[in-house]
């Protein structure tokens, strides 16, 4: 089922979007937890971590090495950030459709909440 974040992904809601390719785009979050937090998506609904099957090694890969650079571009790379991928209940997840946060931009704590 498609969540919000497809809308982004069509443009049907606005979103400021940071990065963009055939496989992912990388937007600000709407509520943001850190000075820089900034979602990355899959394009392919991919609904959490929890349903990741083999045919996906491509597309996660792809997302770390595009959070490393996204990173770097938001000036993170020396001072450090964090990425997380909150996955179902427990963790929170409240959109259904895989994302990676990346925040900096302060100091942040661990372990996590
Ligand atoms: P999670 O709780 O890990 O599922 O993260 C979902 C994130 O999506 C939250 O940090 C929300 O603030 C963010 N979010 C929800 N809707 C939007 C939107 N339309 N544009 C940007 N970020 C959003």
């Amino acid at each position: 089922m498609s969540t919000i974040f497809t809308q982004v992904i069509n443009r049907e809601i606005p979103a400021d979007i940071v990065y963009e390719d055939d496989t992912c785009i990388a937007f600000k979050d709407i509520n943001p937890q850190a000075p820089a937090h900034v979602l990355l998506i899959p394009k392919k609904e991919i609904i959490s971590m929890a349903t990741v099957v083999p045919e996906d090694q491509a597309v996660l890969g792809h997302l770390m090495v595009k959070a490393s650079e996204i990173a770097t571009t938001l000036g993170l790379s020396e001072s450090g950030y964090r990425l997380v991928v909150n996955t179902n209940e427990d963790a929170g997840q409240s959109v259904f459709h895989l994302h990676i946060h990346i925040l900096g931009g302060r100091r942040l704590t661990w372990p996590p909440g």
